[in-house]
């Protein structure tokens, strides 16, 4: 059966409450029975031990001595519950009974598969009946038998088991009503955040799920969702920036490409001119395809964290691997490049991505130094953690510009150094692999003096 959220909220409130009520109700049935029955039982005892003491046993006959004071009592008052006594003997034979029993007999029944005390009837009537031995120099003669009609108590034990079971059922129905109103109305916001999550496509992520008034669980809700939204739509419109980036990126070039190519085939030229504009469309093409290049590097960066076959490298092996690839640019700046390593514990690193990360930071440290300068790569442990330093005495970073570094496509000064080669994405690879790694990358620079990249790998060691 397939129920709504409010219905099953309503139903297991009703469940639980309907055990809860039926135990009670239950106890405060048994209690109230009990407590007749024991009433009834004094009642009896009291009679029974009274009358004991009015007998007389001659032989093996038990009579009461004052039956006829009873009798004249009998037939002057009404009496509304009598009680009737009688005596056995200890064959079960009647020897005396109280004289309301008129031609009736009280049953005697086997103290030990009855006990004292148990409910029978005399002739049509319900009856609580209990039995006590009668003892001569204790040996049993017989029983005294005394019994009291249970009509009236069982017509309030019944009555009130159908009150019970009347409002039991009441109740019940009541209480689904009302819980199925309630679990409608705490749910209102649920069905709010629904509606409103239902309405929202890609051209109105703007809109927010309304908050409720009260900070419970379905506020935590909401504003989760909300945070989620507003995650989606910055992821959205990053998404967006970055793909009318990069169309603007290859644009560009490809303008340029044309416009060379344009100029070229309006007349004959020398061949000089053919060569340089040659040269000039070949090194656009180029940059188009490492523009690409990075791009797609960047989108599967994206798209998975785990790459496989991510073997360990230590780190100076991979900086001087990566330094023999800049070997040409070191030598035509006449760069001093030092690698200090200060650790004495093991370096190793994920390669794939501690490339990525240095092969940018040292490339950019080599780019932006002028000739004659030092590059200073230090390698040092801190607890865990293993800092490699990059040092340069380029050309710094101003200020303001730090915290952009890592945007895609952000140059500082693009135009101050045009002769730099670049697209502004080497940092942005290099903080998404970073991330991959759970590694961090600290820019401390200042303009004219130089850059410092620290980047703080977790030790595999
Ligand atoms: P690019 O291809 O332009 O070098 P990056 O993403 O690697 O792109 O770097 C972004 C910008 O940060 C660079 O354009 C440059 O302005 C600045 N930058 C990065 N590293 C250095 C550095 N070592 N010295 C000076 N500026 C740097």
């Amino acid at each position: 059966m397939k129920l709504s959220f409010q219905n099953r909220i309503a139903l297991h409130y009703m469940i639980a409450t309907a055990v809860i009520m039926a135990i009670i109700f239950g106890v405060v049935f048994f209690v109230v029975q009990e407590t007749m029955y024991q009433n009834l039982d004094n009642s009896l005892n009291f009679e029974a031990s009274k009358h004991s003491g009015e007998i007389k046993i001659i032989g093996d006959a038990i009579q009461f001595i004052n039956k006829a004071e009873w009798e004249e009592v009998e037939h002057k008052e009404i009496q509304m519950n009598p009680i009737f006594i009688q005596i056995i003997d200890i064959n079960g034979s009647v020897m005396d009974k109280s004289p309301n029993l008129k031609r009736d007999v009280l049953p005697f029944k086997d103290i030990n598969e009855y006990g004292t005390h148990f409910n029978t009837n005399l002739k049509d009537q319900a009856i609580r009946q209990i039995q006590k031995p009668i003892e001569s120099n204790g040996v049993t003669k017989g029983y005294m038998l005394a019994a009291i009609t249970l009509e009236p108590s069982l017509m309030v034990l019944f009555k009130l088991r159908n009150t019970l079971i009347i409002s039991y059922l009441t109740m019940l129905c009541g209480l689904y009503f009302v819980s199925r109103y309630l679990a409608g109305r705490s749910i209102i916001p649920v069905k709010n955040i629904t509606q409103t999550t239902n309405r929202i496509t890609k051209n109105n992520l703007n809109e927010r799920v309304e908050l409720p008034v009260y900070k419970d669980e379905l506020y935590d809700l909401s504003s989760g969702i909300n945070q989620l939204l507003q995650r989606i739509e910055n992821a959205i419109e990053r998404e967006r920036q970055f793909t009318s980036d990069a169309s603007h990126e290859l644009r560009t070039p490809l303008a340029s490409l044309r416009g060379t190519l344009e100029v070229l085939i309006r007349k004959p030229r020398d061949v000089n001119e053919y060569e340089n504009k040659i040269k000039y469309s070949l090194s656009e093409i180029d940059r188009m395809t490492k523009t690409t290049e990075q791009l797609l590097l960047l989108a599967r960066l994206d798209s998975t964290n785990t790459i496989l076959n991510n073997t360990l490298i230590s780190l100076p092996t991979l900086i001087n691997e990566i330094l023999v690839r800049y070997d040409k640019d070191i030598l035509s700046k006449n760069l001093k490049v030092e690698l200090q390593v200060e650790t004495e514990e093991k370096t190793l690193v994920p390669k794939y991505h501690a490339n990525l990360i240095l092969d940018n930071i040292i490339n950019n440290a080599i780019k932006y130094s002028t000739q004659n300068k030092s590059i200073l790569i230090q390698l040092m442990s801190i607890d865990k953690s293993i800092l490699c330093k990059i040092k340069d005495e380029g050309i710094g970073i101003k200020n303001e510009d730090i915290p952009n570094v890592f945007n895609h496509f952000f140059r500082s000064e693009a135009l101050e150094h045009k002769h730099i080669s670049g697209n502004g994405l080497g940092l942005s690879i290099a903080l998404k692999s970073a991330e991959a790694i759970k590694a961090i990358i600290n820019i401390e620079s200042k303009p004219n003096k130089g850059t410092t990249f620290t980047i703080n790998f977790l030790s595999k060691s």
